[in-house]
């Protein structure tokens, strides 16, 4: 198939990217670049510099390149920034999807696949989470990912747009030690605490140690970035049958207590960790129920254990300490 893929440049774009390329999809990646990284673009991929707020520029792409479908991770994505500057999030992201989305549809773009948020389920009402629970977005950035998926099924109704949301728990790890996650500033757990363990940072703040959890610290669902992939390029290929929704996850909670130790035990580091208060926009247990894709598309995660996906992570953050400013141009992926 030959694809679109708007924030390939980025952490989860650029996997699922990959995965694409290498099962012979033609991939064109449109990207602004403000967060994701040139190196990070497969090299068999073509990157378009452009931005979503700049319609001309969309219309531009799928007119040359003719995709048959398109999938959209280009997004602000961080949940407490969208409790500080909620116009950002409720304004860029939507104003943005509806962007990408008049333009497929105008260009007769078939197939959609979301980049959607455990944060759809601010306080959940019963744990694993799976599709039948009640949404109450956690923050303006799970807001703006749910009305993307309410704006979907209209798009569906009124003009056959097959779409898949594929809503995220914690995406974490690297594809390979020259294909991981660099953010700037960086916010995620994981990245910060290997950062501690390189000497970068002195320290951890664990954001609140009151939360109603067996170590008082918040519980996440942590799931492999390649095993996110695979669930993309499932998705895609079902989009013939009918659109869909799933959560995705490992099925498992972690805190952030479990999360220092183990990348203590990974990395061998001392990693000091102080308590802090609580970050706004945080609920207390997100873990994921992926009964139905594991039962609708066969999937299921390769990296079950928080262990090895700390492992992967590590192997690319202790190969690339400064991330892709310490590779190449061009991406080289092993
Ligand atoms: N967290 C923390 N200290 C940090 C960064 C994150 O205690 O420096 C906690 C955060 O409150 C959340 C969990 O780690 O409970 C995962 O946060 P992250 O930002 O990685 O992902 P999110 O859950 O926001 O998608």
């Amino acid at each position: 198939m030959k694809l679109l893929v708007t924030g390939g440049a980025g952490y989860i774009g650029s996997a699922v990217v990959r995965q694409l390329v290498e099962a012979g999809d033609r991939v064109v990646v449109f990207d602004d670049l403000s967060q994701g990284h040139r190196a990070a673009v497969h090299p068999d991929a073509t990157l378009f510099h452009g931005r979503l707020e700049d319609r001309d520029a969309i219309d531009r792409v799928l007119a040359e390149h003719r995709p048959e479908g398109i999938l959209h991770f280009a997004s602000q994505t961080l949940v407490g920034e969208s409790m500080e500057k909620p116009f950002l999030h409720l304004g860029a992201n939507v104003r943005n999807g509806l962007n990408l989305l008049e333009s497929a549809v105008d260009h007769g773009v078939r197939r959609f696949i979301l980049s959607s948020t455990a944060n759809l389920f601010g306080l959940p009402e019963r744990i694993p989470i799976d599709e039948e629970t009640r949404i109450d977005p956690g923050s303006p950035y799970g807001e703006s990912k749910f009305i993307l998926e309410r704006i979907l099924r209209w798009m569906d109704d009124r003009f056959g747009l097959r779409y898949a949301a594929l809503r995220y728990f914690n995406a974490a790890g690297a594809v390979s030690p020259e294909l991981g996650e660099d953010h700037d500033p960086e916010t995620h757990l994981i990245p910060i605490v290997l950062q501690c363990a390189l000497g970068q940072r002195e320290k951890v703040t664990i954001y609140g140690d009151d939360y109603d959890t067996s170590d008082g610290t918040c519980v996440r669902d942590y799931v492999h970035v390649a095993d996110l992939a695979d669930a993309h390029v499932r998705a895609l290929r079902a989009l013939d049958r009918g659109s869909r929704t799933y959560n995705l996850g490992n099925g498992r909670g972690f805190s952030v207590r479990q999360v220092i130790e183990t990348c203590r035990a990974v990395t061998g580091h001392a990693i000091p960790a102080e308590v802090g208060p609580r970050r706004p926009g945080d609920p207390a247990v997100l873990v994921a129920s992926s009964e139905r894709i594991r039962a609708e598309l066969g999937w299921a995660p390769r990296y079950g254990e928080l262990r090895q996906i700390v492992e992967s992570a590590w192997a690319w953050h202790s190969a690339h300490p400064h991330g892709y400013a310490d590779r190449g141009p061009a991406a080289a992926p092993s």
